[in-house]
């Protein structure tokens, strides 16, 4: 057997990697590991989801952002980005119709617009659990103080999205403007840890500057962390911002960071996700069948679908909130899981 097979048997017996073996699983791997490690993934996906894949509605309820990060079509100093906000209205339409077609987990995310007061966040999570209390509310809206994570949680929103981005403080800074932090990033996660947030960190597959040494990183802080769900997909160019030039992460590594971080995390909340399936038309099968378990289709009202541009090209389709749920069920279908209706909380957690 070699070293790549066995550093896979650790991982799948649940034993810690060092940085250093990270670093050669990542560079030594092939396409025969990647199939055995796929398969190590699907047992403990099947152990802890059965065949079950939970879905999340997602609202993409504003594109103005006061951050400037590198990457992201949505940075502030990007003047083609067509800036659109939902009001609450707007928010709790989407919701209600998702609702009708199975979904129990709404994510609100947005850029960083500060035009939404915590009492105006508060109000829109508030309603939404009133009109629909079996329902899970995710939020995604960026880095905010304790206080305010706070007064979310007991407004009653239950989950958090923050993916950390790199764990490695020199690439944070080759993504990022000077102003923004990964201590303040890290902060914020922990301290939604805290307040008991089921608790979402990830980050991008061949990021700009991004090395097998950054990825071993990510792999040891998330193992600190030990975060609820983690959100991975590949870096997609957009081309008004600085990082037009670079390629687009691989469907290959991309795959075989989830197959990982399923070993690593048995019951983690895996989403294969819409950059997965922007770069490869089957990327969200093929994430699931890596390690995957959650897939998060738009619910955004159609006119503004083509407006919350984090990447070019980004997946979007026609389809209604029924449509789109057909669409992944007969999906699904065909790699042998199904999709569940429940709001799909992380294994031990539920409702507070
Ligand atoms: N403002 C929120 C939501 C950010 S957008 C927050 O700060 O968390 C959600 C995620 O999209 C980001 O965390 C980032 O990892 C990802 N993303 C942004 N630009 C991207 C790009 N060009 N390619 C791939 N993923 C990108």
């Amino acid at each position: 057997m070699n070293r790549v097979t066995e550093l896979i048997d650790e991982l799948f017996e649940k034993k810690n990697l060092s940085k250093e073996d990270f670093i050669f699983l990542i560079n030594h791997r092939s396409e025969e590991a990647a199939q055995y490690l796929f398969e190590k993934a699907g047992i403990r996906r099947r152990e802890n989801f059965g065949n079950g894949i939970y879905i999340r509605g997602i609202v993409e309820f504003s594109s103005y952002c006061r951050c400037d990060c590198f990457y992201c079509g949505l940075r502030r100093s990007n003047q083609h980005c067509e800036r659109y906000r939902l009001s609450r209205e707007d928010i709790l339409q989407c919701c209600r119709s998702g609702y009708e077609y199975g979904f129990r987990t709404f994510v609100l995310q947005s850029g960083e617009d500060l035009t939404y007061s915590d009492d105006d966040i508060c109000d829109i999570v508030r309603q939404i659990k009133q009109e629909m209390p079996d329902c899970a509310v995710t939020l995604s809206i960026g880095e905010k103080s304790f206080e305010s994570y706070q007064k979310y949680y007991d407004a009653g929103a239950d989950r958090y999205l923050l993916r950390h981005e790199t764990a490695s403080p020199e690439l944070y800074k080759r993504l990022h403007p000077s102003g923004q932090t990964l201590e303040n990033r890290i902060r914020c996660l922990y301290d939604l840890k805290k307040i008991g947030y089921q608790v979402g960190a990830g980050m991008m597959i061949q990021a700009p500057y991004q090395t097998a040494e950054d990825l071993a990183e990510d792999f040891v802080f998330l193992k600190q962390l030990e975060p609820d769900m983690i959100g991975v997909g590949p870096f997609i160019p957009h081309r008004d911002t600085p990082f037009r030039d670079f390629s687009a992460g691989s469907l290959e590594l991309t795959l075989f960071v989830l197959g990982i971080l399923r070993c690593m995390f048995p019951k983690v909340l895996l989403p294969s996700t819409t950059a997965l399936g922007t770069i490869d038309p089957a990327g969200r099968e093929k994430g699931v069948l890596a390690g995957g378990n959650v897939i998060m289709p738009n619910l955004s009202p159609q006119r503004v679908r083509g407006k919350y541009l984090l990447y070019n090209n980004k997946l979007t389709s026609s389809d209604d909130a029924r449509g789109s749920v057909e669409n992944l069920r007969n999906r699904m279908e065909t790699i042998g899981c199904e999709v569940v209706i429940s709001r799909g909380d992380a294994p031990g957690k539920g409702p507070h």
